[in-house]
């Protein structure tokens, strides 16, 4: 046998023995695995957490409330700078006609996801989701803020991240996201984002967030001039933080992988094949032993990404609306029947996740 083959044998064997793999290894598998064995190694491991043809799906929007951001990220083709033409804040009526469209189309999850507005105090957004809370009560669930504008708010209102939860918990808010994070490494982020945050500072505010009894997840998005040892860096901290947290229904509640979209972007580029973010789904899945629930991204590789379900996911979002991806060249296709439809034809059984009705358990 040759010697590479052999290593990925070696590997598979840990991994079908429960065993956690390591960096090394997953090196391994990305360099020297076939698709398909990448595929039965997630399986397995999938089929730890869940039944086998099932997954579960929602439907939700992501609202931009203001693309004003300071943080001048160059992949970033949404963002607008304070005083420049085109820049917006939206009003709560804006918001809520924007839940109500959801609503009607039978969503009940939103998550808020805008820049680094240095006119936006704290108090903007506290009753922003108050409003929300008192008007939708349970009907709907919402992201409050990714964990990235969560870190500049609290820094902006001279709080701590454990003070700054507290407020937002007391405003009804119950999920942030852990949005934002790209690719967790210092170089990475000293690369492209040098005025957002390093990644300590990442992983403090998500500790303080899960500390405050607010739930968050983890993410990550692929596809701009990292490396192979860049993403599995990013998946080995996102393991570590997790076993210090605590398993999945206290800790991070689930992985949502995402690609780069390049147009109109500084950074540029182009965009990854499905295939590499399929095998990267599977690495996660097999890497990422404690955190249950692994979700593929139908924004950003539409109906392609129901492949990643055979990849280690078990769960994705039909999305109405993400300002930030579109503009960067996302498109959205509103025909979710045929979207499930993909999902059943490769085997799975889709049931609808509401997130809104309880705590976002991988039984539910
Ligand atoms: S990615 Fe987010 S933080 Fe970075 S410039 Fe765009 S809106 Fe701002």
């Amino acid at each position: 046998m040759p010697a590479t083959a052999s290593a990925v044998v070696d590997v598979r064997r840990k991994v079908e023995s429960g065993q956690r793999i390591t960096p090394a290894d997953a090196l391994t598998l990305w360099r020297e695995a076939s698709d398909t064995e990448l595929r039965q190694m997630a399986s397995l491991v999938r089929g730890r957490y869940h039944d086998p043809q099932s997954c579960t799906y929602m439907v939700m929007r992501i609202i931009n409330y203001t693309n004003v951001c300071v943080a001048q990220c160059d992949y970033c083709a949404f963002y607008k700078l304070p005083g420049q033409e085109g820049g917006y804040v939206l009003s709560q009526e804006q918001v809520f006609a924007k839940i109500d469209e959801l609503i009607a189309m039978g969503g009940d999850l939103v998550a808020f996801n805008g820049g680094f507005n240095p006119q936006l105090p704290l108090d903007y957004y506290c009753d922003l989701f108050r409003s929300i809370r008192d008007r939708y009560g349970d009907r709907i669930e919402f992201y409050a803020l990714t964990i990235a504008e969560f870190m500049y708010l609290a820094d902006h209102a001279k709080l701590s991240y454990a003070a700054a939860a507290e407020r937002l918990k007391a405003a009804g808010v119950r999920w942030i996201t852990g949005g934002g994070s790209e690719i967790l490494t210092e170089s990475f982020r000293r690369r492209h984002s040098k005025f957002k945050y390093t990644v300590t500072q990442y992983f403090e505010a998500q500790r303080a967030v899960i500390e405050s009894g607010l739930r968050t997840s983890a993410t990550m998005v692929i596809g701009f001039d990292e490396t192979i040892e860049e993403r599995i860096e990013h998946l080995e901290r996102t393991r570590i933080f997790q076993d210090g947290i605590g398993d999945g229904n206290s800790g991070l509640g689930s992985f949502l992988c995402w690609t780069y979209k390049p147009y109109f972007t500084q950074l540029g580029g182009i965009e990854i094949a499905t295939q590499e973010y399929l095998r990267h789904l599977a690495l996660s899945r097999i890497y990422l032993d404690n955190i249950p629930r692994i979700r593929t991204s139908v924004l950003t590789q539409n109906e392609r990404a129901l492949e990643g379900l055979l990849y280690g996911a078990d769960d994705f979002d039909l999305p109405l609306e993400d300002e930030v991806t579109q503009k960067a060249g996302a498109t959205i296709s509103l025909e979710f029947d045929k979207l499930l439809n993909v999902a059943r034809g490769l085997g799975f059984r889709p049931s609808y996740r509401h997130v809104a009705t309880g705590w976002d358990l991988p039984s539910q």
